[in-house]
């Protein structure tokens, strides 16, 4: 079997279209877009184009709102960053408020601000890695300047309700500025971002099937921040650094197939999903499943396998030429478990054993059924191995 991969929520294949659109741009449109002469200008106008491809995608109305990054971290970093020196001081406005499943681009930044001197509150989930929005608001002071809430969890693909989040922040105090990482609800679930109080919102396109090293953040009308990157006037003196024409064109055109996709991803992804989830949960009789909130992106399961290593697991179905992952890309290499499940108190016995499938509509049928009929021999294969030989026998392997 060749490789089948199950890894889109640590990157993606770029689409061929994508690949296509960009390819002028990396060959005869090379000139800087900035510069005076016609050449440039085509390239001027195909990044204008992407940024109306990109509006258009996250339902926002005016494309001047959009500006491009060369990836999520940089977006989350110029938001939370911006707004901190923008609007924060450290005797009287000094709170930001997160959650405890951040990604690490997210989380790095407020462990940073702490140590200089602002107080971060990181709000807990709970067991199915579900947030409270009365538990998150409660812990509003009149010195809170920012609350990050991610749409998706990349591990478990739990959805979180930014959109209720930011309008319940915005009626106790309309100066908070609410930033959202959408990286992972991006191209898997519809995004509406016009209308709502939702102040920054940041997107990746490497996880949509755009290249790697290219992404946005959408930043609403009349909210100023400080700039991360400083020099020239490009981006709207907002993101400094010659703009990445090929990349940016190639962020658009993926935004434009994600979301002519999205119904597709939302039924057939979902589909294939279910049915990797069920057939490994229904053969599998040490496997529990860790992706249990009520709202969850169509492409993502995260299993947990009692009393087995997870990265032997993944080195089994390597072998097998099976791409999965345990915690995030970001954070594999590290043998920590993951932040995310241990923040949804996943038991000690299958918070080592976790790995995280995700689907994209690359993925076919074959590839499924021939996970469903791998993964289980492989975590046969380890109990056989396993020093918990008494607990294995109890449940039955
Ligand atoms: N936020 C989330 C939820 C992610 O999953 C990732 C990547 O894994 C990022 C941010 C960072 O994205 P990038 O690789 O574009 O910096």
């Amino acid at each position: 079997m060749k490789n089948v991969y199950l890894d889109n929520n640590a990157t993606t294949r770029i689409d061929d279209k994508v690949i296509e659109k960009m390819m002028p741009y990396l060959t005869d449109n090379y000139a800087n877009p900035s510069s005076m002469y016609d050449t440039a200008h085509v390239c001027a106008n195909a990044i204008e184009e992407a940024r109306c491809q990109v509006a258009d995608f996250l339902g926002v109305k005016n494309e001047k709102n959009i500006i491009f990054t060369s990836c999520a971290t940089e977006s989350a970093n110029t938001a939370i960053k911006g707004v901190v020196s923008h609007y924060g001081n450290k005797e009287t406005k000094n709170h930001i408020i997160t959650t405890q499943v951040e990604h690490p681009c997210v989380l790095s930044v407020y462990e940073n601000l702490e140590k200089k001197g602002y107080k971060a509150t990181y709000v807990p989930v709970n067991e199915n890695g579900e947030l409270n929005i009365d538990s998150l608001l409660s812990k509003i002071t009149p010195e809170t300047i920012l609350v990050s809430v991610m749409h998706a969890n990349n591990e478990t693909g739990a959805i979180y309700p930014v959109y209720d989040i930011a309008r319940e922040v915005k009626k106790i105090n309309k100066d908070i500025k609410v930033f959202v990482d959408g990286v992972q609800a991006a191209g898997k679930i519809p995004i509406e971002l016009e209308d709502t109080d939702i102040d920054f919102y940041s997107i990746s396109g490497h996880k949509f099937h755009a290249p790697k090293g290219v992404g946005a953040l959408y930043v609403k009308k009349g909210n100023l921040f400080e700039p991360l990157m400083l020099g020239g006037h490009q981006e709207n003196s907002l993101r400094a650094g010659t703009q990445n024409t090929p990349y940016i064109v190639g962020l658009g055109e993926a935004a434009k197939l994600a979301k002519e996709n999205l119904t597709y991803e939302l039924t057939e992804v979902k589909r294939l999903r279910d049915k990797l989830e069920n057939g490994i949960l229904s053969s599998v009789k040490n496997a529990k499943l860790n992706s249990k909130s009520s709202q969850r992106v169509p492409n993502t399961t995260n299993i947990g396998f009692e009393y087995i290593e997870g990265e032997l697991i993944l080195l089994y179905l390597n072998e097998l030429n099976i791409n999965a992952s345990s915690g995030s890309a970001c954070t594999s290499g590290s043998l920590d478990p993951s932040h995310v499940l241990r923040a949804q108190k996943v038991p000690f016995t299958s918070l080592h054993g976790s790995i995280r499938f995700s689907l994209s509509r690359f993925t076919t049928e074959e590839e499924v059924d021939y996970a469903i009929k791998n993964v289980p021999e492989v975590i046969k294969k380890l109990a056989r191995i396993s020093p918990f030989q008494d607990e294995l026998k109890a449940l039955g392997l």
